[in-house]
Formats: structure tokens, sequence, C-alpha cells
């Protein structure tokens, strides 16, 4: 799984930096978290293919979404079938029908809208859910939670051959919980030779937001937390005015949760190019590893016990 930052600005593009986008792939799917002005361009400067299966809004506020028609307009000349899903807080699907028909965004696949109040799961597939939890900006707004099922235990091919059990179909009974009876009449069970399940992954976008508890939950021990951090902490604040968060603020939500990783991002202009200070007041709170990625970066997030 990894998430390429394809805009990192806070309210305005600078010269460095894009308004919000991020694209997360998780093995052969592709979603898209908030269309900030120009992410079709900016995917094709980071060569990521404009290749998606859904869009996840966080919020309405222009920074967010004003990338959106020009994005489905592209991928109807490049002519798209395949139906792509737009997520968006219950309340605001209206608007983004709004924003489509008035720039005459009428593509020939299908785009349908789904309004996600927190709680609830906008992609809901056996290994992973992508849910909605409440943030708080003075506007309706949600995060979203990518959280993996746990992972079947790691299956003992070396004990199970000890056991007896013979090479083959008997082996893959056994990793999904079938005991099975050997030609001498044994029975062996799969507590003898698989592990206890592993924990699955979990990355967490915010949005923009205040720091929230309702964060601190969804975030729980996240392998990767993206929080916004518009400002540093001299402009706390212009922060709680604007319902934004300080770098030190989000830190504090990530040391809270637990977090493995935390990725600032929604950077004012003011900090653009001169992050130092964001960084720092971020890294000086909370004990793991704190990144402001530049638009383009990638970050891989690997299974905790990868082989
Ligand atoms: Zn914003
Ligand atoms: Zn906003």
């Amino acid at each position: 799984m990894d998430v390429t930052f394809l805009g990192t600005s806070g309210a305005i593009p600078t010269t460095e930096r894009n308004p919000s986008a991020i694209l997360l792939r998780r093995e052969g799917e592709r979603f898209l978290f908030d269309v900030g002005e120009g992410t079709q361009r900016q995917m094709m400067r980071f060569s990521t293919g404009f290749d998606i299966d859904a869009i996840l809004l966080t919020h309405l506020h222009g920074d967010h979404v004003l990338g959106l028609p020009g994005l489905l307009q592209t991928l109807d000349f490049n002519e798209r079938t395949a139906s792509l899903p737009i997520y968006t807080p219950a309340g605001t699907a209206d608007t983004v029908a709004h924003l489509l028909k008035a720039t005459k965004t009428n593509p020939i696949y299908p785009v349908p809208i789904h309004e996600v109040s927190p709680g609830d799961a906008a992609v809901d597939r056996d290994e992973y859910t992508i849910r909605a939890f409440e943030t708080n900006h003075r506007t309706i707004s949600v995060g979203y939670a990518l959280i993996e099922a746990q992972r079947k235990g790691r299956f003992n091919r070396k004990r199970a051959e000890e056991l007896g059990v013979p090479v083959g179909p008997k082996f893959q009974q056994l990793h999904e919980g079938t005991p099975v009876e050997l030609d001498d009449g044994t029975v062996v069970y799969p507590e003898q030779v698989v592990g206890d399940p592993r924990p699955g992954r979990r990355v967490v976008y915010t949005g923009d937001t205040r720091p929230t508890d309702t964060t601190v939950s969804a975030a729980t021990d996240a392998d990767l937390l993206i929080h916004e951090a518009m400002f540093a902490s001299d402009r706390g604040n212009r922060a709680k005015q604007t319902g934004h968060s300080t770098s030190r603020e989000a830190a504090e939500i990530a040391r809270q949760a637990g977090v493995d990783r935390l990725a600032l991002t929604h950077i004012s202009s003011r900090y653009s190019n001169e992050t130092e200070q964001l960084e720092t007041e971020a890294s000086e709170l909370v004990n793991t590893d704190v990144c402001i990625p530049a638009d383009g970066e990638s970050l891989t997030v690997p299974y905790p016990d990868s082989d």
C-alpha cells in the first residue's frame, strides 16, 4: 500500500505546492482523496495515471474540490466507461452535483454521488473498509480511515511436515481453519500449525480539521496518520478561528493515538518552502516519525510484520 501526495498546500496554491489531493493505492485499487485545483496536472506530472476507482471528498471548500470538474472531463475525453463513485459528507451531494452541472461536466461514464456520515463505510470489502469519521472544520466535513481486517496467522510449514501432513491441499485447508485427517486417522488442528491472526494496516486522512478526539479514535495504532497542519504554534489562534490545526496540535493527536508515522499536510503558503518550524514543533512532541511530504512524494505503508 502506498500514498502519493499530489497536493500539499493549504487554502491557496504556491509555486511549490498544489492544493489538496492524495492518491492511495492498495493492491490493484486506487482511491483519490480530495481533488484540489490542478490535481489532474499533478497526476500527469508525477506519472500516477488517471486510473482511479473512487473519489472521496472530506469537505467542499474550493481548495479540495476545484479540480473535480476538470479531472472528470479529462476522463471523459479519455473515453472512460467504468463508473466513478464520489463519496462526500452527508448533506453535500447536491452541492457536488451543482458543481458538476455548472461546469457542464456530464461524462458518458456513471458518476454516482454517495453521502457518508461518520461511522459509514464508504468502501466495504472483505479485506478492508474505508470508513468516515467526524472532524471539526466550520463546515460539513469528515475524515477517512482505511482499516484492514485481521490477516490469517502465519502457516508453520515445518511443523505441519513434522506432524505428517502431506504437502498439498491439506496445507491450505489448515491455513484456512479446517482440521484435516491424515491417512493413519490422526487429526491435525489448525491451531497446531497456524499462528495468531496478524493485525492489518490502518491509514487515516483527516482533511481540514481542528484537533479532535474522533481523530484519536480513528487513528488509534494507525500505521500512518495524515493530519492537516496549516500553521505553526505561534498562529494557534488563527488555527482555532479558521477551523485548522497547528503542527503541534496534529502531533498531540498522533501521540494520543499512538501512531507509527505522522505526515503533515495542508501547509499554509507562509511556510510553503520553509517547513522546518512546523516539523520541529511536531517532532518535539511526539516520539514517532514526522514528515512533511512535498508534492509528488510517496510513502509506502508495509505490513508491520512484513517478511
Ligand atoms: Zn483546505
Ligand atoms: Zn477547508
